[in-house]
């Protein structure tokens, strides 16, 4: 899903959600922006259905439904929904900050030249300047009313950006794995993106690592799921151990690993899979029950490096077919993909 709408739209769209979110019982946070915002913008129409169905029941949103409206019809949250949310609320606001300082200096002015012509009739005698001093008071009212306004806006102004901020932490959380704390599938899938709108067809890499852990369901058969769980979380450090800067580790899909290198040749992206390999037959891992130490965990890998004018899918599908090579060759191995 795309946002495109303008700064003025989603202002509008943000005008319409709150009174509209306000009504919810769920809290006012990000998610529930997110799908009031999507609600009032009238194009998704499953969730509008949704939403009708349950205003119809005469129910409100909780929590629960309007997470699970969310990752329902929502999900696919971009960071620019995110960023146009905020600044259309900014704008506004920020809009409304400037209309009520002007008209301060107005009243400011407005104020100075009452106090002028105020002096100026009190020199020429008491009784006329009676009227003056009541639309004085009222003046310095007005003023002080403004400065108030201004505070609870700029108030405003600040929750708004934290709010901002949780909508940054929520997409941030949206592309990790829960479990290893790598990026998940489809922070790969961004990564990679944006990797190849950047990368030079003149120069090397970027280089793609593809690792997936040997006779895993023996594991999980043998020790248990949670135990499986430790092990892939095993697997998972050392691959966050052993990739810097650029670099993007992830977690592809349950046991089976990415590693995207942007500046790194092929044979770097070989030299780095076969420590990986080395690393992980080294690990020994302690069973909860009894401290019996597991070992034998190894991976398979595969490495290729993107040709020019190259497909991300078609680089991981080239990554992918020199893992089952591995595989195929007896596992616990790297295979550099064929050029
Ligand atoms: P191979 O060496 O050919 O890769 O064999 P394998 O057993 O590792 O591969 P297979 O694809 O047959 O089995 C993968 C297993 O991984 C099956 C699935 O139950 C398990 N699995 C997938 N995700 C998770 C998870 O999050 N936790 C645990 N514990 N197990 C998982
Ligand atoms: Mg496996
Ligand atoms: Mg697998």
């Amino acid at each position: 899903m795309e946002y495109r709408d303008s700064v003025e739209k989603s202002a509008e769209y943000l005008r319409l959600a709150l009174p509209l979110m306000a009504k919810q019982a769920a809290a006012l946070h990000p998610i529930s922006y997110a799908v009031w915002y999507e609600y009032v913008g009238g194009r998704n129409s499953a969730l509008k259905a949704a939403i009708d169905e349950y205003q119809q029941s005469g129910k409100v949103l909780d929590e629960k439904a309007t997470y699970e409206l969310y990752y329902k019809h929502v999900a696919r949250i971009s960071e620019e929904v995110a960023q146009r949310v905020s600044e259309g609320f900014q704008r506004v606001m920020a809009d409304m900050a400037r209309s009520a300082a002007k008209a301060g200096d107005q009243a400011g002015q407005f104020g100075s030249a009452l106090e002028k012509w105020s002096a100026d009739l009190t020199s020429s005698g008491p009784e006329s300047s009676l009227g003056i001093e009541a639309i004085l008071g009222l003046t310095r009212n007005m003023q002080g009313s403004i400065v108030s306004l201004k505070g609870r806006l700029d108030d405003s102004r600040r929750e708004i950006e934290e709010l901002r901020q949780e909508v940054v932490r929520a997409r941030e959380d949206a592309l990790a794995d829960g479990l290893t704390g790598l990026a998940n599938r489809r922070g790969f899938d961004l990564a990679i993106a944006a990797c190849l709108s950047e990368s030079d067809p003149n120069e090397a890499g970027p280089s793609l690592l593809v690792a997936d852990i040997d006779h895993f369901k023996r594991v999980n058969d043998t020790y248990g799921h949670l135990f499986g769980d430790r092990v892939i979380r095993a697997v998972a450090q050392v691959l966050k151990a052993n990739v810097k800067g650029k670099d993007t580790a992830a977690r592809y899909g349950g046991e089976e690993f990415v590693v995207l290198l942007p500046d790194t040749p092929i044979e770097g992206a070989r030299q780095l899979a076969e420590k990986i390999r080395m690393l992980v037959e080294k690990c020994r891992i302690k069973r909860n029950a009894d401290n019996e130490v597991v070992a034998n965990i190894t991976v398979s890998l595969g490495v290729a490096s993107l040709k020019p004018g190259e497909s991300a899918a078609d680089l991981v599908a080239r990554a992918d077919a020199a893992l089952y090579e591995s595989k195929n060759g007896g596992r616990n191995r790297v295979t550099v993909a064929k050029g």
